[in-house]
């Protein structure tokens, strides 16, 4: 029987290796996207740039997708086949999901006064402030 985590490597036509498979079950894992400085310090004996070489790999496997939340580098996490953002504290750091951007009819008021023709991608995040930072004011 494979796991979960080979079967996944496997279909993306990706060799399943120790430090993959370490990086693939701390992103399963994690409920919010990671930087790759984090997923290094916890896939021990995993360096930065395999870390690194191995999110692109997945990447452009999609079996994960980048997020700037804008720390400065990007973040990663399990790429989720129903869109979902985040909502990110400025003060803490604290971040949540949410979902239903409603991005239909955003899409098309946007395409309807431009020179494109589709839009396949979108990103949307939220930054504001945190019930808990907001008590503490
Ligand atoms: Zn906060
Ligand atoms: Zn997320
Ligand atoms: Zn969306």
């Amino acid at each position: 029987m494979l796991d979960s985590y080979t079967h996944t490597l496997r279909t993306a036509g990706l060799k399943v290796t120790k430090s993959r498979m370490a990086v693939l079950k701390l992103l399963t894992n994690a409920k919010t996207p990671l930087s790759v400085d984090t997923l290094s310090r916890r896939a021990r004996g995993v360096d930065r740039v395999t870390v690194y070489r191995i999110l692109e790999s997945f990447v452009a496997s999609r079996i994960a997708r980048s997020v700037d939340l804008r720390r400065g580098h990007m973040l990663y996490e399990l790429y989720d086949e129903h869109d979902h953002h985040h909502l990110v504290c400025t003060q803490c750091g604290t971040t949540e999901d949410f979902t239903g951007c409603d991005i239909g009819a955003l899409v098309q008021r946007a395409l309807q006064r431009s020179s494109f023709a589709a839009v396949t991608d979108h990103s949307l995040e939220l930054f504001g402030t945190c019930k808990q930072c907001t008590a503490l004011v």
